[in-house]
């Protein structure tokens, strides 16, 4: 195998960066002697409602419960629907059912890879309480649009940041056309800690509270016991994220960077560029290119020292054993899932990635076209 000249993440130059803080932050909460729901995790909770311009925020210890929690302080389980896509990550459907419902799933806009706007109104059923659009590698889904249908046909909206923290619709931002923002800190996201981590980000105070509840084990201050979760964001963790979030918009910018920089190398190419709405800020979460031999190009680049991954290389209603004993349900065709889960191939892309190495990358793209007799 190559040696790697490209990896995929940047996590370690990232940390080398912002040593100083973030080694300084780490030991402060070590002689501190708090390490679960102290100081550290209310401040963070502050800074990213203050960030989001929201009310509240709530740190818990995934993406996954940041989705699953809300759905359950909106009472939403067996024999509701819930709309949204199945090319996600598996945690966006897997919330739904953990929460006993029924996910819905409407096709994707092939240019954007973001659920259909149109194709929403015909998945609603009397039993559909909830959409949650998923902001996937970056880009805000049309908002506009959903809160619209949510309003219309009286549901709640649970947004999937995990992807997209510090990205913008081009007349909305993320947050205000919804209930709830859920948002993930694994490290691979745009804004990460150094393991697993979550929150919800939310006007509405009541589901703010439940949340806080479920995810300690159901209690409030005292006593008053009801049953949840042990579902908290670590003292350790909310101390690193308060240093990365104090750096999250320069990190995007830099991969908005990049991009650029993909963007133009790359045109004149057979592949099939992302594409970014006008007016919004992308933040590249994941730069998602497709071709009709992603396998070659993915094994191409491999060959040259250039990891390049899938995001998502099967989508969730064709993977195995779906739904797993669970109920699901298709509106109309998920033809362009289906397509594009065929042809994605995630190129390198990190704020610490390097303008050399995105030109490696692009050089590399373009000798393998030459290959194909381009
Ligand atoms: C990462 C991710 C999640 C889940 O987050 P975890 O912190 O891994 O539980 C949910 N939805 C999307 C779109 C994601 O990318």
């Amino acid at each position: 195998m190559a040696q790697v000249k490209v990896g995929f993440y940047g996590h370690v130059r990232q940390y080398h960066n912002l040593q100083k803080e973030i080694d300084a932050a780490i030991h402060e909460v070590l002689e501190s002697g708090t390490y679960v729901l102290g100081p550290k995790v209310k401040q963070f909770e502050q800074e990213l409602a203050a960030y989001m311009h929201m009310k509240e925020a709530v740190g818990l210890n995934s993406g996954t419960d940041a989705l699953l929690l809300p759905l359950l302080a909106m009472a939403i389980g067996p024999g509701d629907e819930v709309i949204t896509t199945s090319n996600t990550f598996f945690a966006t459907a897997e919330a739904i059912w953990l929460a006993g419902a029924t996910p819905v799933f409407v096709d994707i806009d092939p240019k954007t890879c973001n659920i259909d706007e149109d194709l929403i109104e015909a998945a609603v059923s009397p039993r559909t309480k909830a959409i949650i659009p998923v902001h996937l590698y970056g880009q805000p889904a049309k908002m506009r649009e959903v809160a619209k249908i949510a309003k219309a046909h009286n549901l709640y909206v649970i947004e999937d940041c995990a992807q997209a923290l510090g990205a913008r619709g081009d007349d909305f931002v993320i947050g205000e056309l919804s209930d709830v923002v859920a948002t993930s800190f694994i490290i691979q996201k745009n804004l990460g800690c150094f393991g697993d981590g979550g929150a919800i980000v939310t006007n509405n105070e009541a589901i703010a509270t439940q949340v806080r509840k479920l995810r300690n084990h159901g209690s409030s201050k005292r006593s008053c016991h009801s049953v949840g979760y042990n579902s908290r964001l670590d003292e350790l963790h909310a101390a690193v994220l308060s240093v990365k979030l104090k750096h999250l918009d320069k990190c995007n910018d830099l991969r908005r960077a990049r991009a650029k920089e993909f963007d133009a190398g790359l045109a004149g190419t057979s592949l099939t560029l992302p594409y970014a709405l006008p007016g919004y800020r992308h933040i590249y979460h994941l730069y998602v290119v497709e071709t009709d031999d992603r396998d070659g190009l993915q094994a191409y680049l491999q060959s040259q020292g250039i990891t390049a991954l899938t995001h998502y290389p099967i989508a969730i209603h064709q993977q195995e054993g779906y739904p797993w004993g669970c109920a699901a349900r298709i509106s109309g065709s998920l033809k362009h899932t289906e397509n594009s889960a065929g042809r994605v191939l995630s190129l390198p892309m990190y704020p610490e990635l390097t303008s050399e190495e995105a030109k490696l990358t692009v050089e590399a793209i373009r000798a393998w076209e030459k290959t194909r007799g381009r």
